[in-house]
């Protein structure tokens, strides 16, 4: 049965969504309830996992949506859309599919973009017994991007004070103190925690319990937001040129994942991150079994005016957690206007990110295939 429409309106709706195609298409199905929080309507919180094909395959696909909450629509319609157009059914032999929906299933239903804790998962995958990143000049920069007020008076100080302080560092070292996670302020953008996250937790156990057979993994983690109409950007956390960049680079083209190509659909250089879930994925995975793949961004906002502009969503979600509050006047208004920077409902954006992810899948899918035999071979 295919939907009309994959896009839901609601975290609710895309899990119930998912679990009914998961289940219909014959997957093994376990949800995962977070205990820290609720959802608006006080929603129970959960992220499913959806195993599609041999119970012992040594072969996977591991695909997430909504790590980063918000951002989770597209991933739940591509995963959804995927699951009612025989995706399961077409699987190669000895190759099995993890879906993870809602990987952050309080971001996803709030319509936010951080957890509970306001962490960004994307920073949070470390040992926080061992000293953490450090981003001095990120202190220089957060008290412009956290007015009290999201005003005209906010925006003219974030412009004319951030200019002095790209004058002094550059652009990009601005950039990249904004947006490669921070770990003093938890009231701030790109906050990493001070521990690791309830997700975190729970996708360690995912991979330690659930994904015991796999040998090779293949995985693809589905984001949107930067400026475009749901157009993909490959985001490859492997070393360049190294065995797992090179599947990667099979699977999806080499000029799909080329450093300028990406860099240009990016909008500058990527920011020095740690902390991401790729690697923290890797690392669960351990020595012996080999992953490749990506982060895969829908490209979905709108252009952007300026540096304020282009700050102005997370500058919303941060007001809406620490000054004025989710229940605030402005509230609907706010959230309407992430989402729809996240998760915009215009018509050709959602046929490109169908059209856009079936391909992905199939080239990545296909790609584990012979994968396996070339592993196999060695
Ligand atoms: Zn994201």
């Amino acid at each position: 049965m295919t939907s009309p429409d994959p896009f839901s309106a609601s975290y609710t709706e895309a899990r119930d969504r998912f679990l009914a195609a998961a289940t219909s298409s014959g997957a093994w199905v376990k949800s995962h309830t977070n205990p820290h929080a609720k959802g608006p309507n006080g929603e129970v919180l959960t992220m499913e996992t959806a195993w599609f094909g041999p119970d012992d395959a040594g072969t996977v696909l591991l695909n997430s949506c909504g790590v980063h909450g918000a951002e989770g629509y597209a991933g739940s319609a591509a995963q959804l859309h995927w699951m009612e157009n025989d995706g399961p059914g077409s699987l190669p032999p000895h190759v099995g599919v993890m879906l993870l929906h809602a990987v952050n299933p309080f971001g996803f239903a709030w319509g936010l973009r951080g957890t509970e804790n306001n962490v960004d998962l994307n920073r949070n995958w470390l040992d926080f017994d061992q000293p953490l990143p450090e981003n001095a000049l990120y202190d220089k920069v957060h008290p412009l991007l956290c007015p009290k007020r999201v005003d005209d008076k906010a925006v003219s100080r974030l412009l004319r004070e951030g200019a002095q302080l790209i004058s002094k560092h550059g652009q990009w070292a601005l950039e990249d103190a904004i947006s490669r996670g921070q770990y003093t302020h938890p009231d701030g953008f790109h906050f990493g925690g001070h521990q690791q996250e309830w997700s975190i937790q729970t996708l360690q156990k995912i991979i330690t319990e659930d994904l015991k057979s796999a040998k090779q993994v293949g995985f693809m983690d589905w984001h949107t937001g930067p400026v475009g109409d749901g157009d993909l950007i490959f985001l490859c956390f492997s070393p360049p040129r190294s065995p797992a960049f090179q599947q990667a680079e099979r699977w999806w083209g080499r000029a799909a994942l080329a450093k300028d190509h990406v860099d240009a659909l990016w909008g500058s250089k990527r920011p020095s991150r740690r902390g991401i879930i790729f690697w923290g994925v890797e690392q669960a995975l351990g020595p012996d079994r080999t992953c490749a793949g990506a982060v895969i961004e829908f490209r979905s906002s709108l252009p952007k005016m300026n540096a304020a502009d282009a700050l102005r969503i997370s500058m919303l979600e941060r007001w809406l957690r620490f000054e004025g509050g989710l229940d605030a006047p402005e509230a609907q208004t706010y959230l309407a206007e992430i989402r729809e920077d996240y998760a915009p409902t215009r018509a050709s954006f959602r046929t490109n990110v169908i059209n856009n992810s079936t391909r992905a899948y199939a080239q990545a899918i296909s790609g584990l295939a012979s994968w396996q035999y070339a592993d196999a071979a060695d």
